[in-house]
């Protein structure tokens, strides 16, 4: 039995986890649970689960009675502190956004093992992060869920260190992916969230329709599979059947494909090495009309550059990109600012904070608040093309 505390318990990774968990309680059970404030949802997963530890991180709420069994923790500290001290060896980090970060590196000091959805605690600590994450005797302590990486982990599966030519990372190419510039610059809320094949939280649906998605997951490559970034090369394929792959030295080409569903990277980081049922349909190749690939159009999602300039540039750049984008992606789904302003202000943060360092958890703090400083800074400045301000 392995226990599991899953940090982000209440949004689309964290349900989908506790999906494949109900589906072999023989295997998993979970020690702790935590959300921001869905209290509501929170407390009925508590119910259901019964795990001993549960943190509701971004408000207070009063507990049912009957879930006394289960100590709460309120406030800002306590996803470090569950991490810390939940039971059981794995933490599944589903949290949006480097809020994340603590939690993990805390995990980690506590000998336990990441199952890695949140992308952005990677990019913005990349090096102290990997530096904590390094193999123990019973193999790797940090194991990625983010469907592309688990797909490149899967092709690897049997291959010798730094055997790998390059990665070949699938995008879907998002809503905007068939759109002209203009048109996109000016997309709406609804518009963005259009996913066309993945049903996943706001945050990573707006990411996906600007490339950020993308751009942080090149980042994420290089962290986890100690990448050069000449080394990942974007391939946009719109029908996310082929996960990823990884290009060997004697030039075969080893793919990942399945449906596009989460709940089987969720579970392979769970179970890993082995494979259970996830629930999810099989992959069907008699229905698939065809499977297609493209080169990503740099111009219109300046996303991709940014990062490999972020990751060649070294240092907090990466953590500021990551940052700046948070700040803005945020500001477009509250309605503030046009889809075409995300890019600008990331641009604006990187050109000004870029260089900075980012080897602890006090200079990566400083990179990301004056990075977001700088992003809003940005944000509200009049518009140098990229979209019109509306409201
Ligand atoms: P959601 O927005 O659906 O869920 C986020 C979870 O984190 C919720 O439980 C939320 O609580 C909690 N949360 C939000 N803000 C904070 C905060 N500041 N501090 C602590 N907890 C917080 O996100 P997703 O599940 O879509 O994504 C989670 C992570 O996984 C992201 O990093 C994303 O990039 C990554 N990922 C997601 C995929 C997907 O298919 N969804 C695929 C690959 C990667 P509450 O509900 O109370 O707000
Ligand atoms: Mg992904």
């Amino acid at each position: 039995m392995r226990g599991i505390a899953i940090l982000g318990s209440t949004g689309s990774i964290g349900r989908q986890a506790l999906q494949v968990i109900s589906l072999h309680p023989d295997r998993f059970f979970v020690t702790a649970l935590t959300a921001h404030k869905n209290a509501a949802l929170l407390f009925e997963q508590v119910r259901a689960f019964r795990p001993r530890l549960a943190a509701l991180t971004g408000e207070e709420a009063p507990v049912p009675p009957d879930l006394s069994f289960c100590q709460f923790l309120f406030g800002p500290d306590a996803l470090e502190k569950t991490a810390r001290i939940a039971e059981g060896r794995d933490v599944l980090a589903a949290v949006v956004g480097v809020a994340g970060l603590k939690a993990v590196m805390a995990a980690r000091q506590t000998g336990k093992r990441v199952l890695l959805a949140n992308k952005e605690t990677l990019v913005a600590g990349g090096e102290m992060v990997t530096a904590a994450c390094r193999p123990d005797e019973n193999g790797p302590t940090l194991l990625p869920v983010d469907s592309e990486h688990s797909a490149i982990f899967q092709c690897l599966q049997g291959a010798g260190p730094n055997a790998y030519e390059k990665i070949l990372l699938t995008a879907s190419g998002g809503p905007f992916r068939t759109w002209e510039k203009s048109r996109m610059e000016n997309a709406t809320v609804a518009e963005a969230l259009g996913h066309p094949t993945w049903s996943m939280g706001a945050k990573i649906t707006v990411d996906s329709a600007s490339m950020f998605n993308k751009a942080l997951e090149i980042i994420e490559a290089k962290w986890l599979f100690d990448a050069r970034p000449e080394q990942i090369q974007v391939v946009v394929h719109p029908q996310s059947i082929v996960h990823s792959a990884v290009q060997f030295r004697d030039g075969a080409v080893i793919a990942q494909m399945g449906v596009p569903d989460m709940r089987l990277p969720i579970l392979y980081a769970m179970s890993y090495p082995e494979r259970l049922e996830t629930g999810a349909p099989e992959l069907d190749l008699f229905a698939l009309n065809r499977l297609t690939f493209e080169r990503p159009d740099t111009e219109k999602f300046p996303a991709i550059n940014m990062a490999y300039q972020a990751l060649r540039a070294g240092g907090a750049a990466c953590c500021v990109l990551n940052a700046a984008n948070e700040e803005a992606c945020f500001s477009f789904l509250r309605g503030e600012i046009p889809f075409g302003r995300i890019p600008q202000a990331v641009d604006a943060a990187l050109q000004k904070h870029g260089h900075l360092p980012a080897r602890t958890l006090d200079e990566i703090d400083r990179a990301d608040a004056l990075a977001r400083e700088e992003a809003r800074r940005a944000l509200r400045a009049p518009d140098e093309g990229g979209g019109k301000r509306i409201g």
